[in-house]
């Protein structure tokens, strides 16, 4: 506020201004204690209605031992002028306060307040130099200007409404109770400070929590943590603090100020058993630096923008609070999650061996395939020339026994190979290591090949078989597109095709196989699926194997066999995500083999 001042009288304290004249608007500075004091009780003995006064915690002595003073007081209210003071009501200034309130009609109490003045409702009055003890000052302003005592009223009633009965105060201070103070800090250069402050002052205990790195990197950039260490060091202080999981940056800051655990000499070192550093998830909506010290102090700073690198520019409110109840709410708050982070830390180790044993796992699931590429291949090699020497020898001999001969070994030969390709499936199905090539294509056609490819081979049924079992396809009249292996769908459907043939008798005039491709929903996923049927009028499902039909080794077969196949085929489909399953005609007359497959949405 800019004031406008006309010096009168001189530091010369004789010289004598006052009375003062009142009919016209002025601001003045009266000098000499004499002065001063003739302002005051003219100002006193004028006021009618009310005088409010702001005064620091050195005024109430003043007012109640200088007599006159006092005396132009009592006077005022006597006359019926409402007296409202405020004050910060101290140890030292306590029994004025309380003397002061008996003449005065109101004291009120306001922390560290600096304010020296006093309003009556045509006047204003500032004591402007700092008195002696007991002495009135040696310099008054003085202003009955309208507008300077409309300012001045509403600092005064600022004040008041901020400020507490003074008899609180006093009771506090009389009891030991230390004051609840609840601060909201807007400036975060303050906040620094009251943070700096507080973690200095920590006598037993630091509770600290990062919301997120950057809060702590922040924090450390300020000085808290160099502060935080010292306490541990210097003074004891047992320090423990909840931040999220660390980048390589903040790991290496965290190191510093725990100087690691594990180092050989732990004892000599009182650091490392004074701080403890926990991790918590980083949570999004978690967006405050909470310091509790002493489980008396709180502060708590809230992250107006954590991307922003300096203390000064990332912190926006902040609230400072020595309430009971509400530093032991936020010391639950830490308590608790410091309790979870031991979960916490119990999941990370878990996840941890988890992680050592997939590797493990990883390992050994690359020496599993890398053993069954080269079993494959060393089996393999071996069957391949048996089978090309005996075509070629069969060409060239003429004689019809030797070429039966010939094609019981390249049958055996193809049945061998046939065992070798199976034990590879299997082994790579239970190590989990069954590769899909996948590709879209037209199920149609794979079905169509299928069907051929048995109709060509079927050289290895008997004669009668060919004649008599007829193969029928229903093809849906449209291109089905699945996204798969395609030809680890053609060995299923070969497999089914196959067995279907094989249990189908050649006899009672033959038997028929029909396949049938259906699409459809379906009704536990809503997903479109394509249904592949094939139906014969075989022997049936022989009802001891049924329980174990998909098992490996589960055979029933008079012709012998190796039980692979349906466990083979089960896995490929199902490791495309559809199922196989099988039942008994219902009218008593063979099977019917089931395997479903996503179609693609393309
Ligand atoms: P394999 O044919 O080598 O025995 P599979 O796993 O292909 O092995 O078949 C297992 C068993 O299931 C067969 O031995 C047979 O008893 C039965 N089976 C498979 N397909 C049919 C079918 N279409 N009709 C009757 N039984 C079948």
């Amino acid at each position: 506020m800019l004031l406008y001042i006309e010096k009168f009288g001189s530091e010369d304290e004789s010289a004598l201004i006052t009375p003062l004249d009142t009919s016209t608007e002025r601001t003045e500075v009266f000098y000499g204690e004499e002065n001063t004091m003739d302002v005051v009780l003219h100002f006193t003995s004028r006021a009618k209605y009310k005088i409010d006064a702001c005064i620091d915690n050195t005024r109430p002595l003043l007012a109640i031992e200088i007599k006159e003073l006092r005396k132009s007081f009592i006077d005022a209210k006597t006359r019926g002028v409402r007296l409202r003071y405020v004050t910060e009501v101290t140890k030292d200034n306590i029994n004025y306060c309380k003397e002061l309130i008996k003449i005065i009609d109101e004291l009120r109490h306001i922390d560290g307040i600096r304010g020296n003045f006093y309003i009556s409702e045509t006047e204003y009055i500032a004591p402007a130099t700092l008195h002696d003890k007991g002495r009135p000052a040696s310099q008054i302003i003085y202003s009955n200007v309208k507008e300077i005592i409309e300012h001045q009223k509403y600092v005064f009633d600022s004040f008041w409404n901020r400020a507490i009965p003074a008899e609180h105060r006093i009771r506090e201070i009389e009891e030991g109770i230390i004051p609840n103070i609840i601060e909201i800090i807007q400036d975060s250069a303050r906040a620094q400070e009251i943070y700096l402050n507080i973690v200095n002052d920590a006598a037993e205990e630091i509770l600290l929590i990062f919301p997120t790195t950057n809060a702590f990197l922040r924090q450390d950039k300020i000085g808290a943590l160099q502060l935080t260490e010292q306490a541990a060091k210097e003074r004891n202080v047992k320090v423990r603090i909840l931040m999220p999981l660390l980048d390589s940056l903040t790991e290496h800051t965290v190191r510093n100020l725990r100087q690691e655990k594990q180092q050989q000499q732990p004892q000599k070192d009182n650091l490392k058993s004074n701080i403890e550093i926990r991790y918590i998830e980083q949570i999004s909506e978690a967006k405050a630096t909470i310091l509790i010290v002493d489980k008396k102090i709180s502060l708590v700073m809230e992250i107006r923008d954590d991307a922003k690198t300096t203390f000064y520019e990332a912190i926006g409110l902040s609230t400072y609070s020595n309430s009971q109840a509400g530093v032991l709410s936020y010391v639950s708050i830490f308590e608790n999650l410091w309790i979870q982070t031991e979960l916490y830390q119990q999941v990370r180790e878990t996840n941890k061996r988890l992680e050592g044993a997939n590797e493990q796992l990883r390992v050994h699931g690359k020496m599993q395939r890398e053993f069954i590429d080269i079993a494959a291949h060393e089996l393999r090699t071996p069957i391949q020339p048996i089978l090309s020497l005996t075509e070629v020898i069969s060409s060239r001999i003429k004689d019809t026994d030797e070429a039966e001969l010939l094609k019981v070994v390249s049958r055996n030969a193809k049945r061998l190979q046939q065992l070798t390709e199976d034990v590879l499936d299997v082994t790579r199905i239970e190590s989990n290591s069954l590769l899909l090539n996948k590709e879209q294509f037209d199920l149609n056609e794979v079905i169509t090949n299928g069907i051929n490819d048995v109709i060509a081979n079927a050289g290895t049924f008997s004669v009668k078989k060919k004649e008599n079992i007829k193969l029928f396809y229903e093809a849906i009249n449209k291109t089905v597109i699945v996204e798969a292996d395609k030809a680890r769908i053609s060995q299923v459907i070969s497999n089914l095709l196959n067995n279907a043939v094989k249990f189908t008798s050649e006899e009672e005039g033959g038997g028929t196989i029909s396949v049938t491709l259906e699409e459809h929903k379906n009704d536990y996923n809503n997903k479109r699926e394509v249904i592949v049927k094939i139906k014969d009028t075989g022997i049936g499902i022989a009802s001891e194997i049924m329980p174990r039909l998909f098992t490996k080794f589960t055979t029933k077969s008079e012709k012998g066999g190796t039980g692979l196949g349906l466990f083979i085929s089960k896995s490929i489909v199902e490791v495309h995500g559809g199922r196989l399953w099988a039942e008994n005609n219902a009218d008593g007359k063979g099977a019917t083999f089931y395997f479903s497959l996503p179609v693609s949405s393309r």
